[in-house]
């Protein structure tokens, strides 16, 4: 199984400025100069691999969307405006790909807005399938084709979507891939979902603030979680900010830390970035993790327990994991 992000901005696209950009490219070329002066024999491509991600290529700006692949079943996480930028790929690369598969979480505008940009939509012999939970799925993807916020009517996209209505925690069969709908901490509501194929599992946990954290709280949610091969976790928030936003429907690093250790999850991916924090601030919300993690990892060596496996970062956009 194949994971590939499109999209890990929360809340709205937050492109980098081009002020930002200058900034950020002076800052690499200043510290390139340092090394130079040094003498150390080091390529541009070496000392770029040096940096931290907010001096290099960034976080990425879109929002919510996720690629799933296994064998010959591609699904997609929601249609944030990452969807666009996977759309343009595959009308470059398989123009005739006439399938597609696309599970909502949710209809907030995030999860929503790469959608009237997805070119299969409006090309005849094309299937989108649409899943979700909720029972007004149709009504909510019609609510994006209207004026005046776009021009062109449901009517014409109509003819090539198929509507799937999912039971709450009931297994669901798409091609080679198998999903599984459980509900998250968010409100209107939104339905994280567990994605299973080839004998590897990918949790999708994103947007929730997570207020149901326990085993006994979580009920029959645990699920999602429980092993997973891959979690991604919604970290709009630095946990001080996520105390401070306390109903706002989003969690933190920490949170998912504390989750994955307890379910045995083996790699840990934070998404859903804030559009306000920059790319330091997001940085910092990492390294804010880190520590969290590495003093839990120290507690549980100084009670002689077995310390854990997991991996995990703060995810970028365009990243690819092989499960
Ligand atoms: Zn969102
Ligand atoms: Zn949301």
């Amino acid at each position: 199984m194949r994971v590939r992000l499109w999209g890990v901005r929360g809340s709205l696209p937050a492109p980098v400025t081009p002020e930002r950009l200058r900034l950020r490219l002076e800052e690499v070329l200043a510290q390139f100069e340092r090394l130079k002066d040094q003498n150390l024999p080091i390529t541009a491509r070496q000392f770029i691999e040096t940096l931290p991600t907010h001096l290099t290529g960034g976080y990425g700006g879109n929002t919510s969307c996720a690629e799933v692949t296994h064998g010959s079943t591609r699904l997609l996480i929601d249609s944030g405006s990452g969807l666009r930028v996977f759309s343009d790929l595959i009308m470059k690369t398989e123009p005739q790909c006439n399938e597609f598969h696309i599970y909502f979480t949710h209809f907030h505008w995030d999860h929503l807005i790469g959608l009237p940009f997805f070119a299969p939509l409006y090309m005849k012999g094309r299937t989108i399938h649409c899943y979700a939970v909720h029972d007004d799925l149709e009504e909510s993807l019609r609510s994006v084709f209207r004026k005046p916020t776009f021009p062109v009517p449901y009517e014409v996209v109509q003819k090539q979507i198929r509507i799937h209505k999912l039971k709450p925690r009931e297994k669901a069969r798409i091609g080679e891939l198998e999903i599984t709908p459980y509900q998250l901490d968010h409100p209107d509501p939104c339905w994280g979902v567990r994605v299973e194929g080839g004998g590897r599992s990918l949790a999708w946990a994103v947007d929730t603030e997570c207020t149901r954290i326990t085993r006994e709280e979580l009920g029959p949610d645990v699920g999602l979680y429980r092993d997973a091969d891959l979690m991604v976790f919604d970290a709009q928030y630095s946990f001080g900010e996520a105390l401070e936003k306390i109903n706002w429907g989003h969690s933190s690093g920490p949170t998912g830390i504390d989750i994955a250790l307890r379910e045995q999850v083996k790699l840990a991916l934070f998404v859903h970035h804030d559009p306000s924090s920059d790319c330091e601030a997001i940085g910092q919300a990492e390294d804010q993790t880190r520590q969290y993690f590495d003093q839990l990892l120290k507690a549980r060596r100084q009670s002689g327990l077995k310390t854990s496996d997991l991996v995990w970062r703060f995810a970028r956009e365009g990243e690819i994991i092989q499960l």
